[in-house]
């Protein structure tokens, strides 16, 4: 049977696999321990979902582990999240809070096993397993936008932090006023995946029948949970304006994270907006659609992100990769991937991002070349093999000191 990272051959060329491989060798009887706390729904683990893999392919001793939560836990957890991105209106950390997230952190830890060499921690749910370190690496990994964290949240987690060896942020404007090593690596999608794998149009049709939503109007998407972060009704309210200068749909395309608890508040408020208007198609899609998504993708004709704060945007990727132009707010990772006027638009408000979606629409060849270029850019910068190779690096390199 052809190894996993075989496959990958056609789309990053032979030699940057044997380059992993080389690389990987020098790391041989490593251990390595990804720890998150939902195995669906969300950009991590869509990346851990085929991060592992390769690591396992490449003879790395690589586990994954999701930690467990009360409800309220995960209440606490997202609170902390919106306050450090600044979205979501300001809460307060109390002391029951703070007790409650380091208890659940501890049973986790006594559960988990976290002895690999390298531990590997995943946003904020995770963040306080750090206690149990021993003598081994640990990284923290942060997927979120910590452009502008709100001073209070962040020293207290900042204490956490701080006992790490090294962090992780996706974005060189994230860096903070930490005495531990700061890596830059930006997130990647998997080409291969059923989420980014090539779709015939037939089966892009069949899927858009599904959902009911007919083909051949001007579609704007976006795929996004349902969290004020993603400014989903931002978006409606850019569809109104549209739909008063030319006929076109919306499609809203999201799912709840198990780790999210937000969703389906923001959800009923997108319903309450779409009022009883047949062209705004709001799906609530369960987390493993990734074909669903792939099509929904693929059947747009422009792509919208219209996020107010973004860790990086897997969604902007996987469009981009899909030759599509791609309108984005001009925030966090979205920054790293949207070349505004080459491979679609960086946009600060409601109008601007009407404006820009329908000067898409109506310039169909200039939206092709656009996503073409996005495809360049996203096979240069952000597919699954540089990733794998950043983190082999950083492995390398936070073992040896
Ligand atoms: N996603 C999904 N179902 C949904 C909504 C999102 O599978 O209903 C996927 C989306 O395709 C992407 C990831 O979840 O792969 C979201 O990652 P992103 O970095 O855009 O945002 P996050 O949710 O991590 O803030």
């Amino acid at each position: 049977m052809a190894s996993e990272l075989s496959k990958y051959e056609k789309i990053i060329g032979y030699q940057e696999i044997e380059r992993l491989k080389d690389q990987a060798r020098r790391l041989k009887g490593i251990t390595l321990l990804h720890v998150n706390s939902t195995s669906t729904g969300g950009g991590v683990a869509e990346i851990l979902k085929s991060l592992v893999p390769l690591f396992r392919d490449l003879g790395i001793s690589c586990e994954w582990k999701v930690i467990r939560g009360t409800k309220e836990f995960f209440r606490i957890t997202k609170s902390l999240h919106n306050s450090v991105q600044g979205v979501g209106g300001k809460s307060r950390l109390t002391r029951d809070m703070a007790k409650e997230y380091q208890r659940v952190n501890r049973e986790n830890a006594k559960r988990l096993g976290l002895g690999a060499d390298v531990v590997v921690v995943h946003d904020i749910q995770p963040l306080p397993l750090v206690e149990a370190k021993g003598t081994n690496k640990w990284v923290w990994r942060c997927h979120i936008d910590l452009s502008r964290p709100e001073r209070e949240v962040w020293e207290f987690l900042h204490s956490y932090v701080a006992s790490y060896d090294a962090t992780i942020f996706s974005v060189p404007e994230f860096r903070q006023a930490l005495s531990i090593p700061q890596y830059i690596i930006a997130p990647s999608i998997d080409p291969l995946s059923d989420k980014n794998r090539d779709l015939s149009p037939q089966k892009v049709r069949e899927l858009y029948q599904k959902f009911r939503i007919p083909k051949g109007r001007p579609t704007l998407l976006q795929v996004s949970r349902f969290d004020p972060s993603k400014d989903p009704l931002g978006v409606i309210e850019v569809y109104r304006i549209l739909k008063e200068r030319m006929d076109c749909q919306l499609v809203l395309a999201g799912g709840g994270a198990e780790d999210d608890p937000e969703g389906s508040k923001i959800l009923a408020q997108v319903m309450e907006e779409k009022r009883d208007d047949p062209d705004i198609h709001i799906l609530d899609l369960p987390p493993t659609s990734f074909l669903e998504i792939n099509a929904l993708q693929r059947g747009a004709d422009v792509i919208i992100q219209k996020s107010l704060k973004e860790g990086f945007g897997l969604t902007v990727t996987e469009a981009l990769w899909k030759e599509k132009a791609v309108v984005g707010g001009k925030v966090g990772g979205i920054k790293l991937q949207i070349r505004d006027g080459e491979n679609g638009f960086l946009v600060s408000s409601v109008g601007e991002a009407a404006q820009r979606v329908e000067y898409l629409f109506k310039n169909p060849s200039q939206a092709q070349k656009m996503g073409k270029a996005g495809k360049k850019l996203v096979r240069e910068k952000f597919l699954i093999a540089r990733h794998l190779k950043d983190y082999l690096n950083l492995v390398s390199e936070i073992t040896s000191s």
